[in-house]
């Protein structure tokens, strides 16, 4: 699926409707550029489960965990990671095993060694568009291509 959108709001507006489809358990790889939008999404799909932190990048934790939800939100950023084996060393398999939502931003670092299946979301800058046009794609992974 694709989506456009306008603002900050509409982004995270769109992570808030998405969540609304998750079950616990599920993966999202978020992909684009620096300022693309993954972490407004990923701001989105947190309150759709009811968390009330506040949600703030985690560049330099790796993982933020929110607990205040229904279920436990996990948001790594894995920028600074180099491989599936550094998400290993910090305890992904515990992660996983707690069976909330996990989002990951920067995910093509790690996904060809991810678990199958995932939500696979791109966000674009169309900056053709406007300043604040993002092009935001939806594909659910089933099994490796
Ligand atoms: P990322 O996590 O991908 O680096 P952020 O979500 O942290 O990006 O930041 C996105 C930035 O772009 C914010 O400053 C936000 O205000 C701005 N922005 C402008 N238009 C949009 C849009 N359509 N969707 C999301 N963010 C937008
Ligand atoms: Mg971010």
């Amino acid at each position: 699926m694709q989506y456009i959108t306008k603002s900050y709001d509409e982004t995270h507006n769109l992570g808030v409707e998405f969540a609304s489809k998750l079950k616990e358990g599920t993966l999202i790889a978020l992909d684009g550029d620096l300022g693309a939008g993954k972490t407004a999404f990923t701001t989105g799909v947190a309150s759709g489960f009811g968390v009330t932190e506040t949600v703030t990048s985690p560049t330099f934790t790796i993982v933020n965990e929110y607990r205040s939800g229904r279920i436990p939100v996990f948001h790594f950023d894995v920028y600074r990671l180099s491989s599936m084996d550094d998400l290993y060393d910090i305890g992904w398999d515990d992660y996983v095993a707690q069976n909330g939502i996990i989002l990951m931003e920067w995910a093509s670092i790690v996904k060809d060694d991810l678990d199958y299946p995932y939500y696979e979301i791109n966000i674009t800058k169309r900056l053709d568009l406007g300043d604040d046009v993002r092009e935001i794609s939806i594909e659910y992974r089933g099994e490796k291509l």
